[in-house]
C-alpha cells in the first residue's frame, strides 16, 4: 500500500502503525480517494485512513483504539457493493480493508462446514472447495470475483444458486465477531469452546442472525462458517419462452415451489433478453418473456429427470422450448456473466425481493415509466431479471443503463420513479445502503426500528461502527 507515501496526518496514524506496522496503513489522499467509492454512483465521505489488518488480534487492538478515542470505524470487503454500503457517512473514519484476511481456516468434513476468514472472495473459495470435492449452497453474488464473504453476509446478498439454497445468509452456521469493546464473540455452537462449528441454533437465541445484514454496524466479522455440500457433477439446462409474462410467471412459480432447480432466472421482456443475449429471440418473434433453468445433481438420471419435469411444467403453461444456450451461458460464465453489461452504460440497480406473482404487476408499472421516458428510442436499455430464491420468492434485478455520462440526470429521474414503484408494489430491498435507506426508513415499523436501535446502543454504546447507517442519508 505504501508506494504512495502516507500523509501521517490522521490523529490515529501513529497508533495504528504501532499495531500493524507501516506497510499496511495509509492516509494519503490518493489512497483515500481510491477507497471512497464502491461499484455504485453513490458518494459519501472519504475515509480518513485505511488499514489492512491480517489478524483478529490486530482488529481487536484497532477497535479498542477507535473506541478509546471515539473515532468511527468502517469495515470494507471488496467494496463491490452497488448501494454505497461500505462508504463512511462521517468524516475521518478508520476504514478496515479486510481483503488480506482471506484464508480458509478449517474444512470440517465431519460436519460439512467450512470456516473462512472474513475477507475471502467467493470465487477463490468456490475454486478451493471444488478441488476438495465440495460446493457451497449459495455460491456468492454475481460480483463474486471481487465481493467477499463478510461483505455479502453483512449486506444480505442474493445470487448464484439462491434458487435452491436461498440468500447468502441462509448458508451461515456461525460467526466470529469483534465487538465494540474489543472482545471476540463466537456464535452458533461456538458458545462452547470445545464444540465443532456445526450448528447455528443451539442452547441460546440465534445470535448469528443479529449480525447478518447489519452492514457492519454491530461489530467486525472476522470469521464465517458456511455450510458445504458434496460437489455435484451432473448438470441439465433448459430455456423456455412464453407469449406473455403472466404465463412465464405462473410456470416460474410452480417450478420454484417444487424446488427443482439450482438456478431459475426469468427475463421479463424481450428488451431484457436482447440486452443479455443479443439476437437470441430474433427467430422467435412471438416470445415476450423467457426463463433459463439449471439443474445440478450428483446423479445423471436425476438431473435429466428433474429437467424433464421443468420442461413439462413450462409446456403446460404454454412455453416454447428454446434449447439451452441462455441457461448454459448463464451458469458457465458464473461471475463473469454480468460485467460485460457495463458495455451498455453505467448500471442503476433496484435490487429487491418480491413474491413471484407480483412480477407482472410491477412490470406493468415499470413499462409505463419506460414508455413515458421513451427509453428504447433514447438509447436507454434495461434488464428486468428475476432470480428465483429459496422456496417461492424472487429477486427483482431491474437495472437501467446510462448510455452517456451527460444523460445521468435524466436516467436518475427514471430510476427514482422505479424505486418508488418497487416499494409501493410490496418490494423489499435485499440491500439497504444509500440506495434504499431513506425509502426503507420512511416505511419501517417504529417498534422494529426502536428494537434495532436498542440493540445497537447496547452493543456499540459509543456508536463506533459505521455510524449513521440505518439513520437516513
Ligand atoms: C458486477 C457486479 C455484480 C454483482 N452482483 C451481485 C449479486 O448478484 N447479488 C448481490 O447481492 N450483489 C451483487 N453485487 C454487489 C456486491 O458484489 C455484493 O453486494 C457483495 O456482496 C459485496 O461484497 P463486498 O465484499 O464488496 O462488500 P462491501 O461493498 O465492501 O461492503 C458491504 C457491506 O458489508 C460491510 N462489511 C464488509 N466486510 C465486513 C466485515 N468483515 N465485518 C462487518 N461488516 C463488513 C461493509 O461495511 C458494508 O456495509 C454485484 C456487484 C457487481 C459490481
Amino acid at each position: 500500500m505504501n508506494i504512495v507515501r502516507p500523509a501521517r496526518s490522521h490523529p490515529l496514524y501513529d497508533d495504528i502503525v504501532g499495531i500493524v506496522g507501516e506497510d499496511r496503513v495509509n492516509d494519503n489522499q490518493v489512497i483515500i480517494s481510491s477507497y471512497s467509492k464502491d461499484a455504485s454512483h453513490l458518494t459519501a465521505e472519504r475515509p480518513g485512513i485505511v488499514v489492512m489488518p491480517e489478524s483478529v488480534e490486530e482488529i481487536q487492538a484497532i477497535v479498542r483504539l477507535c473506541a478509546a478515542h471515539k473515532v468511527p470505524l468502517v469495515s470494507a470487503g471488496g467494496r463491490n457493493g452497488i448501494c454505497g454500503a461500505c462508504l463512511p457517512r462521517v468524516k475521518n473514519a478508520v476504514m478496515l480493508d479486510m481483503v488480506k484476511m482471506d484464508n480458509i481456516v478449517k474444512l470440517d468434513e465431519d460436519v460439512m462446514t467450512v470456516t473462512v476468514e472474513a475477507g475471502l472472495r467467493w470465487a477463490e473459495l468456490i475454486h478451493r472447495l471444488d478441488e476438495r470435492g465440495y460446493k457451497l449452497g449459495f455460491r456468492g453474488p454475481y460480483g463474486g470475483n471481487v465481493g467477499t464473504v463478510a461483505g455479502s453476509i453483512s449486506s444480505n446478498s442474493i445470487g448464484y444458486a439462491a434458487s435452491k439454497f436461498g440468500p447468502a445468509n441462509e448458508g451461515v452456521v456461525s460467526l466470529e465477531v469483534v465487538l465494540a469493546n474489543g472482545e471476540i464473540l463466537r456464535t452458533g455452537t461456538g458458545w462452547n469452546p470445545d464444540a465443532q462449528l456445526f450448528g447455528r441454533y443451539s442452547a441460546y437465541n440465534d445470535l448469528t442472525g443479529l449480525f447478518l445484514g447489519d452492514y457492519g454496524t454491530l461489530g467486525v466479522k472476522t470469521k464465517v462458517t458456511l455450510k458445504i455440500y458434496p460437489k455435484a457433477e451432473h448438470l441439465a439446462f433448459g430455456d423456455f419462452g412464453f407469449k406473455t409474462l403472466e404465463d412465464a410467471t405462473a410456470a416460474f412459480l410452480e417450478i420454484q415451489k417444487r424446488g427443482l432447480t439450482e438456478e431459475l432466472n426469468l427475463l421479463a421482456d424481450r428488451q431484457s433478453t436482447d440486452t443479455f443475449f443479443p439476437g437470441f429471440l430474433d427467430s422467435h418473434p412471438e416470445i415476450n418473456a423467457m426463463f433459463a433453468a439449471v439443474v445440478q445433481e450428483d446423479d445423471e438420471g436425476l438431473a435429466r429427470r428433474k429437467m424433464e419435469i421443468v420442461r413439462e411444467v413450462a409446456l403446460k403453461h404454454g412455453a416454447k422450448d428454446l434449447g439451452n444456450f441462455a441457461s448454459q451461458m448463464h451458469w458457465g460464465e458464473m461471475f463473469n456473466l454480468v460485467q460485460p453489461l457495463f458495455n451498455n452504460g453505467f448500471w442503476l440497480n433496484t435490487c429487491h425481493l418480491r413474491p413471484i406473482p407480483s412480477v407482472p404487476i410491477v412490470m406493468k408499472r415499470l413499462w409505463a415509466i419506460f414508455k413515458k421516458y421513451n427509453m428504447p428510442k433514447n438509447g436507454v436499455k434495461w434488464i428486468a431479471s428475476c432470480l428465483g430464491s429459496e422456496r417461492a420468492y424472487t429477486t427483482g434485478w431491474f437495472t437501467i443503463f446510462t448510455p452517456h455520462r451527460d444523460r445521468m440526470d435524466e436516467v436518475l429521474r427514471v430510476w427514482n420513479e422505479m424505486l418508488d414503484v418497487i416499494i409501493e408494489t410490496g418490494g423489499c430491498p435485499y440491500w439497504s445502503g444509500m440506495l434504499w435507506e431513506n425509502r426503507v426508513l420512511a416505511r419501517t415499523d417504529k417498534t422494529f426500528l426502536d428494537t434495532y436501535r436498542t440493540v445497537k446502543r447496547a452493543l456499540d454504546p459509543d456508536n463506533i461502527f459505521n455510524p449513521h447507517v440505518f439513520e437516513g442519508v
